[in-house]
């Protein structure tokens, strides 16, 4: 459904505090909508999502799953060997190489943003964007001469212009969110580290203990595992990945476990200390892992605190997310937000929706409001775990009422050619009608399989027109028209 916006007039005059996926998607839109934009920006183009969060985390992710191949190996009939021809024992990770390529490779992204905005006619500020007024924001600490910021150069290298002051008649806040810490566990850049800074390390920890299971604790876990470290998991919950389906969870857990995670549930980290060359992290039930480093992935925080927001009457949450509807209105006429600094969902495609639709909103074109049902969701574990829609929890709890099939994959025979033994794909959909209202893929590039569920249940197609679509043969979408198949309505 498409709803004309709001406002009668056509603003002409957009900033945008922040220049993540919330602020600069928003601002290409607005660009192409003819209003005059400009974007503020702290940190750098692209924000924590392409400098330190997903693009560096997935960089990584990428390293270990290449490296997982050589293990795959003996399995597919392939011998390792040196020049010699002696058998290659193991692959080793250098991860000095591999972090220099990986912030080589988010400073090119972020340069490569920057010169598309610059390229359709957007200016581009350098510093910290603070409500003055519902229409006016104010830059402090600009840098005239930033961008590629050189390693190991103080932040502050740069020339520093006096305060200035922007006038609009939209303001977009998409200023993002930052990894929270805790007064018993002070990350020091070096050994007891936050997910932005373990990509400064240029030897491969030790052992090194992940404190947190939810997406990004696992994900780092499994790329330290892979890349050759010790991995203890500290997971306060029962399970890891807590929140996600309750199979992919286990099978996930199962595989970590299997390779030689060591998971320690039920267990909250209660400090973290270092001493020398050690970290020491107590749980609250008293015991001590000794280890090398340790990295903290508990949650994040908006940056919402010095935007001015109070002032000028923007309402926030107790957490401090400002509150925002499904069109991205804050409380204030005018001013608008995207992305982590709401709380919604932390996910970049969720952030660059809400600055677009923003956008749409404000300056008149047609906009649907966000509809979170329909976002898909990726966990970069390997196996990958994909997710559209409906979950099992809400069919467990009774919220919706569905059918369910799930489908082994090691019985696919693309799956068996690849030597995938682990992952499944679950597909729900509505009793009678067979409307597909979710699914699950455990797989290997699943993000990639789960694009055709996530066609299915937006455009509510049912079972039979998925069962009914050709799929390569062989190919692991296969699976999920099997799955679709099963669950064609049969007459009682
Ligand atoms: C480890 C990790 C991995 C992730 N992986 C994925 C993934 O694979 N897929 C996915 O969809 N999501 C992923 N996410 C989530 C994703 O990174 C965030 O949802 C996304 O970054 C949110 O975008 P944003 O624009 O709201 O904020 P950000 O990307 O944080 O950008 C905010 C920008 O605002 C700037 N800023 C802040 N305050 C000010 C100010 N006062 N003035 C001017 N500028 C300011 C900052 O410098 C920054 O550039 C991951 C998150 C983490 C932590």
């Amino acid at each position: 459904m498409t709803t004309p916006a709001g406002p009668s007039t056509v603003p002409s005059r957009v900033v945008v505090v922040g220049g993540g996926p919330g602020g600069y998607e928003a601002a290409l839109v607005a660009a192409h909508l003819g209003a005059s934009v400009t974007v503020v920006d702290s940190d750098g183009l692209g924000g924590a999502a392409v400098l330190t969060d997903c693009v560096p985390s997935k960089a990584l992710i990428s390293t270990a799953d290449y490296m997982a191949q050589f293990d795959k190996a003996a399995d597919l009939g392939v011998a390792l060997v040196d020049d010699d021809g002696d058998e290659i024992a193991d692959s080793s990770a250098e991860l000095g190489a591999i972090n220099r390529r990986i912030l080589r490779l988010a400073r090119a992204q972020s340069a490569d943003i920057e010169g598309r905005l610059k390229e359709v006619g957007i200016a581009v500020v350098h510093g910290r964007g603070r409500l003055a007024g519902p229409g006016t924001v104010e830059v402090l600490d600009e840098r005239i001469d930033p961008v590629e910021p050189v390693e190991g150069a103080p932040a502050d290298a740069t020339d520093a212009a006096p305060a200035r002051t922007l006038q609009a008649d939209v303001v977009l806040l998409a200023t993002g969110a930052t990894p929270r810490t805790m007064a018993t566990a002070e990350p020091d850049g070096e050994r007891i580290l936050t997910w932005q800074q373990v990509y400064a390390l240029s030897e491969l920890p030790e052992h090194v203990v992940v404190v947190g299971s939810g997406v990004t604790g696992a994900e780092l876990a499994e790329a330290y595992l892979g890349l050759g470290a010790k991995v203890t998991l500290v997971s306060s919950r029962e399970r890891v990945l807590p929140g996600e389906d309750p199979d992919a969870a286990q099978l996930i857990e199962d595989v970590f476990r299997g390779r030689g995670m060591e998971v320690l549930s039920r267990s909250r980290m209660s400090s973290v200390v270092r001493d020398c060359d050690r970290v020491l992290v107590t749980l609250e039930d008293g015991r001590t892992i000794e280890a090398s480093h340790a990295i903290l992935a508990v949650g994040s925080v908006p940056r919402t605190a010095d935007l001015g927001l109070e002032d000028v009457g923007v309402a926030t949450s107790p957490s401090g997310h400002i509150t925002v509807d499904r069109v991205s209105r804050t409380t204030v006429r005018g001013v608008y937000a995207a992305g982590d600094c709401t709380g919604v969902l932390p996910l970049a495609s969720v952030a660059a929706m809400q600055g677009r639709i923003a956008m749409a909103h404000a300056l008149g074109d047609a906009v649907a409001p966000i509809d979170l049902r329909v976002v898909s969701a990726n966990i970069f574990t390997d196996p990958e775990i994909a997710t559209v829609g409906v979950s099992q929890k809400d069919v467990d709890e009774g919220t919706v009422e569905a059918e369910v099939a799930v489908l082994p994959l090691p019985r696919n025979p693309r799956a068996k050619m690849l030597g995938i033994r682990e992952g499944f794909v679950k597909l729900f959909c509505q009793p009678n009608s067979g409307t597909v209202l979710g699914g699950v893929v455990v797989a290997p590039r699943a993000s990639e399989l789960i694009y055709p569920v996530t066609l299915a249940v937006q455009h509510r197609l049912n079972v039979d027109q998925m069962a009914s679509t050709f799929t390569v043969y062989p190919s692991l979408s296969g699976s999920i028209a099997e799955a679709a198949r099963q669950l064609h309505p049969t007459r009682d």
